[in-house]
């Protein structure tokens, strides 16, 4: 990851993933080089921005916002071209960063800290929320559009400057929104998209002494990185990573409701979702009838181009993504596991020039195989037979990441023995592991998240510092008691 070894590549073709000939544009891509201009602007842009007043700050997000909504379809479709989602995903996400805007463009009037009695007479004691200058956001390639705007947004109405680096795949949802807050009445330089690889722009964005943050999401193996390389120059830093996300269903489920729950969290967005169902842990009383079930599900899909109605799962993102989700598949067949459907790429007909894979499903899976451990990132679902809660419990529990999961059950003491035991930032109750919302914190724990929750009030403490100050309004010599 080191800069110097970085390929210099300045223009990258964006192209559909359902259809490589569906060029979407040429994108410069930005080198290390650019990095330090950036963050002199970024400076400059800071020291006045940080003088607007916090509601004034937030009134730009909230312009956002219904520009966002009013062009809703129109950013979906691009959405759908660069990333590959179906429409209706792609306007789902669309409007889940209309709602962050919303909710951070309140948070203009909220953001503060507390007063407290002091131990002295005549003093103020309070807190100041204070924003800290030049931050980073390093985006993944699979929320194109809400990635940038949950993170920019609470640090923009924070006070500070932003410099964007989206995934190299998806420059474009980034650049539009950056475009979309400047037509909202942003100053410039407060916002800066920097679009270009990892390990060379991102690595100089880590590394450098005036970024005061860095709020990175993507996979783990990169998040580690990232965090200990900023943790060297003590630079405050959050990473949201990876996912293996598991549902548990007890025998007193309603199988009808979790089969189609599991089916839209592993194939929804074609299992490319951090929430990602991709571990189902079923009591063996009730599996073969959910497997039926959820294979049900699955052969219902329609496979195609995200663009045309009536699909249900769009491509994989690039040819890399294919590969990697192939040569799990076909690393579980080589370890014997069994398919009950899916496991094959599709390319014929309208899919031939794009990276579609069945949605899949791998039964019998021993808790220790490969696909029951690390993130797949694809329509790929991993059922895993147990006895009892306590053995879903330990199943659920005994992958390294923790980002999210569910159970389906009725029995309220089994369910709230799976609250408190799981481990993980996000439980689901009757209902599918994927998604978020705007007022609760998002994020993980164990290998999925480390530095601080993402959303709500937690989203925006992450981009500020507090200071405490001591306010003796007297004005008088008097000795300190306080030790
Ligand atoms: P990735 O780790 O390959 O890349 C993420 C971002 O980091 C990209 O912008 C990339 O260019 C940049 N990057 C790569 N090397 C870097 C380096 N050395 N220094 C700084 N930046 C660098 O991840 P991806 O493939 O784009 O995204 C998929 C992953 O993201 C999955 O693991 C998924 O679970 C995760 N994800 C997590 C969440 C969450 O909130 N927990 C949300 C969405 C996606």
């Amino acid at each position: 990851m080191s800069t110097s070894s970085a390929p210099r590549t300045r223009v990258v073709v964006d192209v559909n993933p359902a259809d490589t000939t569906d060029v979407l544009g040429e994108v410069h891509q930005a080198t290390a080089a650019d990095v330090e201009p950036a963050v002199a602007r970024a400076k400059g842009a800071f020291e006045k921005w940080r003088d607007v007043p916090a509601p004034e700050r937030g009134r730009v997000l909230g312009r956002a916002a219904a520009i966002t909504r009013a062009r809703a379809d129109e950013l979906a479709r691009l959405l759908t071209r660069e990333e590959g989602k179906t429409l209706a995903d792609a306007r789902g996400e669309i409007i889940r960063g209309a709602v962050l805007f919303e909710w951070f463009a309140g948070e203009g009037f909220r953001m503060g800290g507390r007063t407290r009695p002091s131990e002295m007479p005549s003093t103020l004691l309070f807190s100041l929320r204070q924003p800290l200058g030049v931050v980073a956001v390093i985006t993944p390639w699979n929320f194109p559009w809400a990635e940038p705007v949950w993170k920019a947004g609470p640090a923009i109405v924070a006070g500070n400057a932003v410099i964007l680096k989206p995934a190299t795949l998806t420059p474009l949802l980034a650049q539009r929104c950056a475009d979309i807050l400047r037509e909202a009445g942003l100053p410039d330089g407060v916002l800066q998209v920097l679009p270009g690889s990892g390990a060379d722009v991102g690595d100089a964005l880590v590394d450098h002494p005036d970024v005061r943050a860095i709020s990175f999401t993507g996979s783990s193996a990169v998040g580690g990185d990232v965090y200990a390389r900023a943790a060297r120059r003590i630079a405050k830093v959050t990473c949201e990573m990876g996912g293996k996300n598991a549902v548990v269903v007890m025998p007193d489920a309603d199988l009808d409701v979790a089969a189609a729950g599991i089916a839209s969290g592993t194939f929804g967005s074609t299992g490319q979702r951090c929430t990602a169902t991709s571990l189902c842990v079923a009591h063996r009383d009730i599996v073969k009838g959910l497997t039926e079930r959820i294979v049900a599900h699955a052969k219902k899909l329609r496979i195609g181009n995200g663009l045309e109605s009536g699909i249900d799962l769009g491509p994989l993102v690039d040819a890399h993504q294919l590969s990697s989700v192939l040569g799990y598949i076909e690393g579980a067949r080589r370890e014997g596991l069994q398919l009950a459907t899916g496991g094959r790429r599709v390319s014929d007909g309208a899919c031939e020039r794009g990276f579609f894979v069945e949605p899949t499903v791998f039964i019998d899976v021993p808790p220790s195989a490969r696909i029951a451990q690390e993130e797949v990132f694809g329509p790929v679902l991993a059922m895993i037979q147990v006895g009892s809660l306590d053995e879903a419990l330990a199943v659920t529990n005994g992958v390294r990441y923790g980002l999210s999961s569910s159970i389906y059950a009725s029995d309220a003491s089994a369910i709230m023995r799976f609250i408190d035991r799981v481990e993980v930032g996000m439980v689901h109750v009757n209902s599918p592991t994927v998604g978020g919302e705007a007022q609760i914190p998002f994020g993980g724990i164990k290998w999925s998240g480390v530095g601080g929750r993402e959303m709500a009030e937690e989203g925006l403490e992450f981009f500020t510092e507090l200071k405490s100050v001591f306010f003796d309004y007297t004005g008088r010599a008097r000795d300190s008691k306080i030790y």
